[in-house]
């Protein structure tokens, strides 16, 4: 908190030189950035006000996108992948309106962003690479969040790193960076009194997470404890340099981190093998950095008894998105039309596992019995 300017300085540093990317931008989340980006898209090219994003994606975004006074158009997804469904994605790329297309790593899983970069090539249409839960991730020799026309990460809770709340923004696009410098030069930091209470929430989190107190945060409803919301009201702030020193040492974290998450998805991966994506097993021996494990459950009572065993026990198995975005209360009038049934579908299938390095052994005996009972078809419904 008292050396101001230059903690955050030196992250931003760390930063460009470890994604190697000429500009990089700090500030209070990855809706924070977000909305940034899409002002400064929507300031470049007056005229297109539509922002292209999956039909099942996390609500941060929608929110983002209507703070940003700009239109969200849905795209299906592919059930494997979850990734664009790109035969549909294809038709929608010549909208006149269309702004950009986001591209988002969901749960770490790689998206295809150098097929959606190929496709709109030949357009003003930018892509952004949502790598807000990939932080660190890399997939076939690219570090993810550097492939976009911009890219952004999330330093908010249940990320890879996390600052208790931050967000980062990238890109190599000279346009765009001058752009973006106006208005972060425009954003006020932190007040004394929202800093403190960072630092209190930083306290608190560094005994609470202890396993034996962990059912506090769990049971105080207020801390909102993995919830997702759609809420395009939040603060855009310049990140503060406390929040900055709390992610220093972040390439030793972040790397330490991978290495727990990728032997506990190996785990899941085993057990689960008859059941995965298939864009796991067409690329066996290679898992990708994932920050949740995502499971499809097809029977909807067995998933409902997992959540509710799961919740009961604490074990951190979760829906994740309640539903696909189109069937957000708030905003479900704009697709009176409906045309996503992949996505709707997949929404109601989806449980994610956690892998995070505070899992205890315990949990992962209890998760495992959890699958095990459930993949062996012999799973007490009662
Ligand atoms: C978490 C998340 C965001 C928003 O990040 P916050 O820091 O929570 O605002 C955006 N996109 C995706 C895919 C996310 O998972």
């Amino acid at each position: 908190m008292l050396t101001r300017g230059k903690t955050l300085e030196q992250f931003r540093t760390e930063l460009n030189e470890y994604f190697k990317v000429k500009h990089c931008f700090l500030v209070s989340s990855g809706k924070a950035a977000l909305t940034l980006i899409l002002v400064v898209l929507s300031d470049l090219h007056p005229g297109r006000d539509e922002v292209l994003i999956p039909a099942y994606c996390c609500f941060s975004v929608p929110s983002a996108i209507t703070r940003a006074g700009l239109k969200v158009i849905l795209c299906d997804i592919d059930p494997e992948t979850l990734d664009y469904d790109y035969g549909q994605l294809e038709g929608q790329l010549s909208n006149p309106r269309l702004l950009c297309v986001l591209s988002t790593h969901l749960f770490g899983l790689p998206a295809d962003v150098e097929r959606v970069k190929k496709l709109t090539c030949n357009s003003p249409v930018a892509v952004i690479e949502d790598a807000a839960q990939a932080m660190g991730g890399e997939w076939m020799g690219k570090k993810l969040g550097t492939q976009g026309d911009v890219g952004i990460f999330s330093l908010g809770r249940g990320k890879a790193l996390t600052t208790i709340e931050g967000g980062i923004i990238l890109t190599h696009r000279m346009d765009i960076a001058k752009a973006l410098e106006q208005k972060y030069l425009s954003l006020r930091s932190y007040s004394v009194p929202e800093t403190l209470l960072l630092f209190v929430y930083a306290l608190l989190l560094k005994v609470l997470i202890h396993p034996r107190l962990f059912w506090i945060p769990k049971a105080v409803p207020f801390i909102r404890l993995g919830e997702t919301v759609y809420d395009p009201d939040f603060k855009i702030l310049r990140m503060s340099a406390f929040q900055a020193g709390l992610a220093s040492g972040w390439e030793k974290k972040i790397a330490e981190f991978r290495n727990i998450r990728k032997s506990i998805s190996w785990d899941w991966a085993g057990l689960l093998k008859n059941e995965m994506p298939s864009a796991f097993k067409c690329r066996s021996g290679v898992l990708p950095d994932l920050i949740r494990f995502p499971w499809k459950i097809e029977s909807s009572p067995v998933r409902e008894s997992i959540l509710f065993q799961s919740k009961r026990k604490g074990l951190g198995i979760a829906a994740t998105y309640p539903d696909s975005v189109d069937r957000i209360p708030e905003i479900r009038e704009c697709f009176p039309r409906g045309g996503f049934p992949v996505a709707n579908d997949q929404a109601k299938k989806i449980v994610t596992l956690p892998v995070h390095p505070l899992l205890t052994p315990g949990d992962r005996n209890e998760i495992k019995k959890l699958i095990l009972a459930a993949v062996g078809q012999d799973f007490g419904l009662d």
